[in-house]
């Protein structure tokens, strides 16, 4: 059983001033594993205090010496994707294929973000005026519990890209990655106070970041509801936002497609990290006129898709992260029926043969429609809707039709084709024959997804203010 007792302000561990343990729990056996003393907002105004004490300084680092820190951390964290990957599987459940890149990626990012910094235009020439870009100030970076360490080390590498020091809070329920990777940012050397870490619930912690006067920004990855809050918290004290929401993305599949060809990246999309994905593609819009089959390739499919133990090779679907995560899935399960859909595959209780542990079987819906709540929702599990569309413009009008906008997958034989129809479509990415990631690209999302980018140029944008030089020769 491991007890996280410190939290980590102005480069040391330390004993918080929060009283509250928290525990942890293994998802796969519902066992409680470790616990971890939260910090509360006196513990959040000390490492506001010292992220703002830490700024004049490393604001004003040379790209360079910024470059270098970053090599550090990368090279720290790097060394821990062994630790990494086993705290990913057992206090998140990820299944081993996608435990493995959660655990690779919180490296991968700290790489991609040195990548962008080394080619920044930090000032510009604007007519006359002289524009630099400045970083805003002190920073709170605020995570969910899905891929909790890479989403850690892209804010704060993003941050600190920028010249910007940083208060991170993460999610409470993924605290042994955090402790691992606040190690490892420790063995990295950064000057004190420049990063701070505080575990702590998100009505005390987070919410103290929100409304302190000394956060100039907030880079928060989560539910569009607390991202929403966020934005009015904020206001009193002008924030910068930048908010990585919800999604219900669409996977259109086109007319010409191959159904067998195209059938494990709509699978795959859909039942990405166990259905706990804010990018999954969770309404798989079909023509009509192909619908029974389409329905027949997809049932034999599902039926190959293994939801257990996240450490058999076997396993694509692992379990959902919390008893309250499984229960709003299982809802979800009742809603769709008890809307009419139907069910192709699944359905409610645990996978065949598991007595215990989180697990959902991988479920598909068809004879739906885009105003039910499964299709409008976020369920956040294993829960695939199919929707039948008439033609290409019904097909995109129904993709559209949603309050999220943060990604999509067109599926056809015609590049030509799926281009025209991704560029109808209201989302961040829109990717078209694959789910490859494009880490140079922005990613973020249209509408209630979010506000703002992360990632290569816009993501460092996103922590600097533009000042416009205009001057006379005197
Ligand atoms: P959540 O919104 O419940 O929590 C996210 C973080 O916010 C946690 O650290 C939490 O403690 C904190 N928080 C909660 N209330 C707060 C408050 N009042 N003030 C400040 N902070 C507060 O989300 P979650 O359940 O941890 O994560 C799942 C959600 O995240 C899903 O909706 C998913 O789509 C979204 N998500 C989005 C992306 C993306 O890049 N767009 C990526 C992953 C997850």
């Amino acid at each position: 059983m491991q007890r996280i007792e410190h939290i980590y302000i102005n480069g040391e561990f330390v004993t918080p001033h929060g009283q509250e343990w928290f525990d942890l729990h293994n998802p796969s056996t519902e066992e409680v594993i470790g616990q971890v003393r939260l910090g509360d907002e006196h513990d959040a105004q000390r490492a506001i205090l010292a992220a703002k004490a830490a700024f004049p300084a490393w604001s004003r680092t040379s790209r360079e010496e910024r470059i270098q820190v970053l090599w550090r951390m990368h090279k720290a964290i790097a060394a821990r994707e062994g630790e990494l990957m086993e705290a990913i599987l057992t206090e998140y459940g990820a299944p081993a294929a996608r435990g493995r890149w959660m655990a690779t990626y919180p490296a991968d990012v700290i790489a991609q973000a040195i990548d962008a910094l080394e080619s920044f235009a930090f000032e510009e020439q604007a007519g006359s005026a002289k524009v630099i870009l400045t970083p805003v100030g002190v920073a709170g970076l605020i995570t969910p519990w899905n891929s909790n360490a890479g989403f850690i080390c892209n804010k704060l590498a993003t941050a600190l890209a920028a010249g910007c020091t940083a208060v991170i809070k993460p999610s409470e329920m993924s605290a042994i990655q955090t402790q691992i990777v606040a190690e490892a940012l420790h063995e990295a050397g950064l000057p004190p106070g420049v990063f701070n870490i505080v575990n702590g619930r998100g009505d005390v912690v987070g919410e103290e970041i929100a409304r302190h006067p000394d956060v100039a920004k907030i880079s928060f990855t989560g539910s569009s509801a607390v991202g929403q809050y966020l934005v009015s918290a904020g206001a009193a004290t002008m924030k910068r936002v930048t908010l990585e929401l919800g999604g219900k993305s669409p996977t259109l599949v086109l007319d010409d497609a191959d159904f067998q060809e195209i059938m494990p990246l709509v699978l795959q999309a859909g039942f990405l990290n166990s259905g706990q994905a804010c990018i999954a593609g969770t309404r798989i819009l079909v023509p009509r006129s192909r619908l029974a089959e389409f329905e027949a390739v997809a049932k034999d499919a599902v039926a190959q898709f293994r939801s257990g133990d996240p450490r058999s090779v076997d396993t694509d679907i692992g379990p959902m992260v919390s008893r309250k995560q499984w229960e709003r899935v299982q809802n979800y399960i009742r809603i769709g029926q008890e809307e009419g859909a139907t069910l192709l595959a699944g359905g409610e209780g645990r996978p065949e043969g598991l007595h215990a542990g989180w697990f959902v079987k991988p479920t598909l819906f068809t004879q739906a429609n885009n105003q039910m709540r499964i299709a409008r929702e976020e369920i956040f599990g294993p829960v695939l809707t199919i929707i039948a569309y008439e033609d290409e413009a019904d097909a995109i009008a129904i993709a559209n039709d949603t309050n999220y906008g943060l990604s999509a997958l067109v599926l056809g034989k015609s590049l030509a084709r799926c281009e025209r129809v991704a560029r109808q479509i209201d989302a961040g990415r829109v990717l078209i024959n694959t789910l490859s990631h494009e880490p140079r690209a922005p990613f973020g999302g249209f509408k209630h997804s979010g506000l703002g980018r992360e990632m290569g140029r816009w993501g460092i944008s996103a922590y600097l203010e533009p000042k416009a030089l205009v001057a006379s020769a005197g």
